[in-house]
Formats: C-alpha cells, structure tokens, sequence
C-alpha cells in the first residue's frame, strides 16, 4: 500500500509538486459526492473557507438543506431561519423546528418600572417551568426584595406575523458556482487547464475575487438549451440529482450547472470548442443515494436504446410445429436462401436494404419501431423442424429508458 500523499499539479494556485487532496466538487453539505484529486491541501482550506462557504451557507442553500434534510460539515441540518425575529406587535421570537414545522417561540421579556419598583415578565407558556428562576434572576439584578407574585396572566398571540429579511449575495452563489464548472471541466477535459480563460477562473477562484467575476461569462437564461439537448436521454423529473454538463456551442465550450430546482446557470468555459467534448458530456450526482455518474453523450444514447425487441412477419402462415428460428450461438437469427443455404445474420440483411424498405415511427411512450420491408427471396429456417419460412417484414422496436 502507497501511504506517501499524491503529490502533482494544483489547477487553483497552479505550482507543481504540491501535496493534492481530496476535494468535493459539489460541496459535501449540498450532498456533493464527485471528488476531485487535483487541487491542493492550502487550496482545499482556501475553497472550502471562501468559495464553498458562500454557496453552503447562502439562506436558499440553508433553506433547501433543511427541506432535503442534508446534514452540513457539523452533521446537523441547518435551521434556515436562525436568529431572533420581531413580530408586528413587537414580540420578540425564535423560530424553532418541531417535527419539521417552524413554531414560533416568544423569547422571555421582561419590563422593570423602577421607580414603582415592579416589573413583568412574559414568556412562552411552554417555558413556564423557567418562569421563578427568571422572576428571581430579575429581582436580584435589580435590587429588589420579592413582596410575593403578582398576577399571571396567559395570553395568545394569534397569527403572529414575522417578517424575514435576508440578504442574498448572488456573487457568493456565482463563485460557488464557478468552482463547479470549472472542477468539473478540468475532470472532463485535461487540456482544459492550458485554456486562458482556465488561467483566469483558475485565478479568482484562488483569490476569491468577487471583483473579477465579471471577466467570466456567467447566465441563466441556458436551461433549455441543455435540457433540449439530452431530454430524450435523461430523465428530468427524478429530482434528487444535481446535473453539469458541459457543451459546445456556438463554437465556445459552455458548461451549465443546475443543483436542486434553485441554481441554474450556465458559464462560458472557453472561447473555442472542445472536439473530446463530443456531442456533450454530464456529470450526475445524485444527492440521495450518493453517487455520481459521469457520462458521454454517446454512453447515456447507447444506454438508452440499450433495449430492443424484434417482430418477424412472413409471407405465408407459420405453422404451429415452429417453436423458434436457427439462429448464432450469439443468438442472432441467421438468414437463408430458398435452397436453404445461410446467406448472413438477419441484423445485416436489415442494415443493407435501401431506405425505401425502413421506415421509423415517432418516439411514442418512450418507444420507437423501425419497420423493415424484406424482399423477396430470404427466409428464416424454423425449428425444431427444418421448415424455411420466407420473410415478409421485421420490426425492431427500441425502448427508450432515460437515465
Ligand atoms: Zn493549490
């Protein structure tokens, strides 16, 4: 076993011979489970403490951390609304989580009419419990001996309304973002790190440099160009992944992030395009189970339409003695001559017939039949018993099943 720490290059600070870490591309709170093994141990700490922390910890990312119950760095989920609110009658309340609902909780208040030498105390009925120790804590602090207990009265406040503020960097996002895109990148294509445009994300994302982000195109407006380009592929209902993809378009390398149903942005990788890019490429990381898929274009069609079934039709009745046809111990169907001669296998006569004998149907309920109409003068050999069976027509339906 090798226990001496991979040593390379860094694609964030860029030296050579630095000690390389393991770092999540999606951050590990959001459910990321893509690592990259090219960044090094300082500008793992630098990501995770100035370009991760702002996507993680914006109040949309809490938000959905908490709806999807993902744990963060401390394995807890974080309560979106932390913090002390004000009701518009002036209470002052904490928003607690209880069996996943916010329930307000009045925090204790207290009113001292020195000169009278009184005071009140309001708390939440549900810390009553608390409520001699706060009146003798009170007493003490301000000097006064305790006659006996006034009234107590228990109030409601119906409805309380709250109003959140928060604030939403959406440069903190976009940085977040842009690490992503360009891990991701780098992972995909590793002549990516030469590109000039890789040199300069390389370098605000080592600074952090919300100043420059303006040097990378960034948009959202580009979901339907990616989603047009691998829906017949991928299933875009399933909700429990996170998607980048990376395209050519218009001759520039585009990559586009969509993490739950809230960030979606596309970002210009490159001026030029990539030839390896192919016909496009994704990395899937599902936050639910907790893995990643990473996948060509060409893998997901291929996995796709990986599912066919074959329909024979004949010139003439088949008789009920047929329980099937000769065929390659690979169990393709082998094609024969009217003597009963083998003449090739049925996949090979289907390729070589002109286009006037194929035709398609449209994709219906993730199906799609090619019909082939077969010459005269090819048969299939029935079995057990030896009868040549001329063809008239072969159906090759595909069934589509999207990733
Ligand atoms: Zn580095």
């Amino acid at each position: 076993m090798n226990l001496t720490p991979h040593t390379g290059r860094c694609i964030i600070c860029r030296q050579d011979n630095v000690v390389l870490s393991d770092e999540h591309i999606i951050p590990k709170s959001l459910g990321g489970v893509s690592h990259c093994y090219q960044v090094c141990k300082d500008c793992n700490s630098i990501l995770g403490d100035h370009v991760d922390v702002g996507l993680v910890e914006s109040p949309l990312s809490r938000l959905e951390r908490y709806t999807k119950k993902l744990k963060g760095q401390s394995n807890t989920i974080p309560n979106p609304f932390d913090g002390t609110y004000t009701d518009d009658k002036g209470n002052k309340m904490r928003l607690e989580l209880i069996d996943g609902k916010f329930v307000p909780h009045l925090i204790p208040e207290v009113n001292v009419d020195a000169a009278a030498g009184t005071f009140s105390v309001a708390i939440d009925v549900r810390d009553q419990k608390q409520l001699d120790s706060i009146i003798n804590k009170v007493a003490k602090r301000n000097g006064f001996k305790l006659k006996g207990r006034g009234q107590q009265q228990i109030g409601k406040i119906d409805n309380p309304s709250i109003s959140i503020e928060h604030q939403i960097s959406l440069n903190e996002i976009k940085m977040g973002l842009l690490k992503i895109a360009y891990e991701t990148t780098i992972e995909f294509l590793p002549t990516y790190y030469d590109d000039p445009k890789a040199e300069i994300i390389s370098s605000i994302l080592h600074d952090c440099a919300f100043d420059r982000l303006g040097e990378v195109q960034m948009s959202d407006g580009f979901y339907d160009v990616f989603k047009s380009a691998f829906a017949s592929v991928i299933d875009f209902s399933k909700e429990n992944r996170h998607f980048v993809f990376l395209l050519n378009i218009d001759g520039r390398l585009i990559s586009y992030i969509k993490l739950f149903n809230l960030y979606s942005i596309a970002v210009e990788m490159s001026e030029k395009s990539y030839p390896d890019a192919g016909l496009g490429l994704v990395l899937i990381n599902d936050w639910e189970e907790k893995k990643e898929y990473r996948f060509t274009m060409e893998e997901l069609v291929a996995l796709a339409v990986a599912q066919t079934s074959l329909g024979l039709s004949f010139k003439e009745s088949v008789p009920s003695s047929v329980q099937g046809f000769y065929s390659t111990l690979d169990k393709k169907n082998i094609v024969f001559d009217a003597a009963g001669r083998p003449l090739c296998v049925l996949d090979d006569l289907l390729i070589s017939l002109p286009d006037a004998n194929v035709s398609e149907t449209a994709v219906i309920d993730n199906e799609f039949t090619t019909q082939y109409t077969i010459p005269s003068g090819y048969y299939l050999l029935g079995a057990p018993s030896k009868i040549l069976l001329p063809l008239a027509a072969v159906s090759v339906t595909s069934h589509i099943k999207k990733f």
